[in-house]
């Protein structure tokens, strides 16, 4: 067998060679831009929580197997590839023992007889075998073929995934037939156990030849199987686990990144700051986790299947925004790391190739799909490999706003009243206590210090103290805390922005002076506790304002209304008989993980039949508010929130319920419109969670 053996190790060396080259030009390509030690800090500081990252999304498949058929064959197909490693063991110690003693009945030592190792072998691999077969009945069922824009593999690189089901599918059959021929040469290390093998060997011819023949196939897929991983999107199979380790816990939700330059948070008093390095301009400004998310990406369309924004025809596609940037980085590759080296490139495609924007009519990405996110975070809740879409639109957008000043005229209006008036209105401060008049008892606002004995600074927010619909909310919220004997205070005319929108629209600069500005006002008053009715202040509070030294205990209205009806504060008693159906908002809901509360406070009240639209939950369809499009014009394909409507009138509610202000802007305006067409009852309203609960405390018709 020393042929074998001979060509096993050329193939074997030649194949590490080619790898290994790969491996390190990906390597290098990854380390060309800014550092991000942020993200090793956080790995080490919260290893507990990385180590159950790694046990539950890549070993427990947790995200895949919310998609039954395909997470499962998935599933089986990744422990195969654990597995079968110790049949690979066994290949290469059958072909190395064949070569010395002649005979290649080679066993790993001390488990390499056990029937259950045989067994399991045997088991996963028939099991990989029938989770091809359904990936590729997937496949050819969402082909983008037939499906067009509604698959989800629509703009994937389709002949490389079925050239990888392909090596699979060689590898598995080599596997059966070497295992067969040396159970039939009586060379297989289980005597029970390995069914298929052995029930393969009684039927193989005895054949010394055929079993290192069958060996060498087994081998030579693998390796040749190797060289296509590195070289294709199931480089994934690498490379996701550190994605995974690296992403922002808990799940890349809910706080934007803090904007850092040359890995450290920026300083925007730092004279020395260089205004060009804020945000992301070209593919040369992509942090190493960055190239991870390139690298990560499956091209599996789960993202895009649940974005808002593609699912109403517009250009954006959150996988596309990843493939898009990857397959440029690639492109400029070996430029890039040459320029590093200190090469001067004087060809002017070359220098036009490497100075491409990211984001430009004639950029990587259009500004069409930078500026249709709503930040909604359905991606990232979705990608199986922890990508983090959100925070490269953020780092776009923020080199966008920063640097070259382009973003939707619209927004502008927004930014400017946010800089002279704190809210995106740009009404006087003094009307941000106004609601408080049309109540008939006392609250009480914040003068200096929060008054004595106020458990909560109720944040009012911009929306619920200057928006009428939102005002509803204010008033009801106040009322059920007065109700439950709840006492707390409001800052009034001190209250500013907390400046989700401009951070969200990219300009990280206002939202430094909003929340620096908000946290001294906070933290002079002694506020501990906050409860807040809009999700993109709670969110901004609860989880951004500690990136600036904010520390405070913040509750959602939701939370704290639910507390209170649990601990019999609150009384529902008024039958309030309606269906209902609840929407959402994606920065309470996704972002935040409140689903139960707003549920919970529904099902106590009297008479209330509530069903749920088809998209709900973690996979809850945007209102399209979010990512600061409230601010902007909504010009291209389908509006997103006449989509929800769409959706929540198939459930033919009396009422839509939701717990965000913007989200009852959003849903309003589109069920005024369909009302003026005529396709929905005239008495269908839209309502915060919180009016319905007060209407059935106090028995208010
Ligand atoms: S955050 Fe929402 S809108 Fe933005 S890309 Fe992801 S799914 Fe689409
Ligand atoms: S970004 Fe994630 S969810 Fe989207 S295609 Fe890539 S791997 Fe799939």
């Amino acid at each position: 067998m020393l042929w074998v053996a001979i060509i096993a190790l050329v193939m074997t060396v030649l194949t590490v060679a080619v790898a290994g080259r790969r491996a390190l030009f990906l390597y290098k390509l990854a380390t060309v831009g800014p550092p991000a030690p942020e993200r090793v800090e956080y790995a080490k500081t919260n290893l507990g929580a990385e180590i159950k990252a790694q046990l539950v999304e890549v070993f427990g498949q947790k995200k895949l197997l919310k998609w039954t058929p395909s997470g499962t064959a998935h599933f089986f197909v990744m422990w195969a590839f654990f597995i079968l490693l110790t049949v690979y063991i066994e290949a290469y110690g059958a072909i190395v023992q064949g070569a010395i003693t002649g005979r290649p009945n080679f066993h790993i030592p001390l488990i390499g007889t056990w029937a259950v190792l045989g067994f399991l072998q045997d088991f996963i691999a028939v099991a990989c075998l029938v989770g091809l077969v359904v990936f590729a009945a997937i496949r050819v069922k969402n082909s983008p073929k037939t499906l067009g824009r509604d698959s989800r593999f629509s703009g994937s690189h389709l002949g490389g995934a079925w050239l990888v089901l392909f090596m699979i599918f060689n590898i598995i059959w080599t596997l059966f037939l070497a295992r067969g021929a040396a159970a039939a040469n009586d060379n297989l290390p289980y005597d029970s156990g390995a069914f298929v093998s052995r029930a393969l060997g009684d039927v193989l011819p005895q054949s010394a030849l055929l079993e290192e023949i069958a060996l060498l196939l087994h081998i030579g897929f693998m390796l040749v199987f190797l060289v296509i991983v590195l070289n294709s999107k199931h480089l994934h199979i690498f490379t996701a686990p550190l994605n995974v380790a690296f992403s922002r816990r808990p799940d890349g939700l809910g706080a934007a990144p803090e904007m850092r330059v040359g890995g450290k948070p920026v300083d925007f008093e730092d004279e020395d700051l260089d205004p060009e390095k804020l945000g992301r301009g070209t593919i040369a400004d992509t942090t190493w986790k960055g190239f991870l998310d390139f690298y990560s990406c499956t091209e599996c369309g789960r993202c895009q299947s649940q974005c808002p924004a593609w699912n109403t025809d517009k250009p954006l596609s959150p996988k596309m925004l990843i493939i898009d940037q990857r397959d440029h980085a690639f492109q400029v590759a070996p430029y890039l790391m040459a320029a590093q080296q200190g090469v001067e490139h004087k060809d002017t495609d070359v220098l036009a190739l490497l100075e491409k924007p990211l984001v430009g009519e004639d950029g990587v990405i259009h500004p069409d799909v930078l500026w249709s996110c709503t930040n909604c975070g359905a991606c990232v809740e979705q990608c199986p490999v922890d990508i983090e879409h959100i925070d490269h639109i953020l780092d776009m957008r923020r080199y966008q706003v920063m640097v070259e000043s382009s973003f939707p005229s619209e927004a502008g209006v927004m930014v400017k009243n946010l800089e002279n008036k704190g809210n995106p209105w740009g009404m006087s401060e003094m009307k941000r206590a106004e609601w408080i008049e049309e109540l008939d008892f006392e609250v009480e606002i914040v003068e200096d210090k929060m008054p004595e004995g106020t458990e909560y600074l109720f944040w009012v927010g911009c929306a619920g103290a200057l928006e009428d619909r939102a005002k509803k909310t204010t008033k009801a919220v106040a009322e059920l805390l007065h109700i439950a004997g709840v006492k707390f205070a409001v800052l009034g005319p001190m209250e500013a922005c907390t400046g989700d929108p401009a951070r969200r629209l990219g300009m990280e600069y206002l939202f430094n002076m909003l929340a620096q500005q908000n946290i001294e006002t906070l933290n002079e008053a002694g506020v501990k506790k906050i409860v807040a009715t809009c999700p993109h202040c709670f969110n901004t509070l609860a989880n951004e304002y500690p990136q600036l030294g904010g520390m405070f205990e913040v509750v959602h209205h939701t939370q704290l209304l639910s507390k209170l009806v649990d601990e019999g504060l609150l009384t529902p008693i008024t039958p309030i008989e309606q269906k209902i159906t609840y929407h959402d908002p994606c920065f309470l809901g996704r972002h935040n993980k409140v689903y139960s509360q707003p549920r919970d406070i529904m099902a106590k009240v009297p008479g209330v039949q509530t069903q749920e639209m088809h998209r709900h939950k973690d996979r809850g369809f945007c209102c399209g508010a979010g990512g600061a499009r409230m601010w902007m014009e909504e010009r291209i394909g389908k509006r997103i929130n006449t989509e929800r409507v769409d959706e929540a009138l198939t459930t033919d509610p009396d009422t839509v319920s939701t717990a965000c202000p913007f989200c009852m802007v959003m849903l309003g305006d589109a069920i005024n419109e369909k009302k003026n067409n005529g396709e929905a009852k005239e008495s269908l309203e839209v309502v915060d969670v919180a009016q319905l609960l007060i209407k059935s405390v106090k028995g208010a018709s």
